[in-house]
């Protein structure tokens, strides 16, 4: 699917379901890639009106507002997402967060470590979502080359939250799966949660 296409698809979705934090997430996402900013804040705050710690949508967010020349705004948001996204174990977008604030020269948060570092350096198995040294998954959860990068990154304890999000995704997203494009946005948000 083509980006406007999708842009189309996840407005209205958003528009006759106000409450679908998902659509809302998709499209301030989409809104930011096509550098339509403040459209993009509008629907990234409308996710985060539903889903107040929504890390990515933070991130996001922030993003926009930097674009937007609102710096001393964004630098408060990220501030604290940054402190959320780690009490959270959401490294990836806390991580990104963190970079954010250094390329404007800001300081990020201090932090304690909640990382298995110990694991990480002596090359144990560690899952790259929550960096933790938990048991990966036996065989790849489905066939293909992202199924063979869920199964060499991700533990089970993220996976089956990835199952459990995935009723969400499919729900809010009224997904029928026997079609490419359900697929195909299965796939973004599955490969989003996971970090892959
Ligand atoms: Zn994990």
């Amino acid at each position: 699917m083509e980006n406007e296409d999708k842009i189309e698809l996840f407005r209205s979705m958003a528009e006759s379901d106000p409450g679908n934090e998902l659509a809302h997430f998709s499209l301030g996402k989409l809104y930011k890639e096509a550098g339509r900013l403040e459209e993009a804040e509008a629907s990234l705050k409308c996710c985060l009106e539903l889903n107040h710690d929504h890390s990515v949508a933070r991130q996001f967010l922030g993003e926009s507002l930097l674009a937007l020349g609102r710096k001393p705004e964004a630098i408060e948001l990220l501030e604290a997402s940054i402190i959320l996204a780690h009490e959270r174990g959401e490294f990836m977008p806390r991580d990104a967060m963190c970079g954010l604030l250094k390329e404007y020269g800001i300081e990020p948060p201090a932090l304690t470590s909640a990382e298995d570092t110990d694991a990480i350096e002596a090359g144990e198995f560690v899952c790259k979502r929550c960096r933790k040294a938990r048991p990966g998954l036996d065989e790849p959860p489905f066939s293909g080359e992202l199924g063979a990068a869920v199964q060499e990154d991700i533990c089970v304890d993220c996976w089956k939250e990835w199952i459990a999000m995935s009723i969400k995704v499919i729900n809010e997203f009224r997904l029928n799966m026997a079609t490419p494009e359900a697929n195909e946005i299965y796939e973004t948000n599955l490969r989003e949660f996971l970090g892959l």
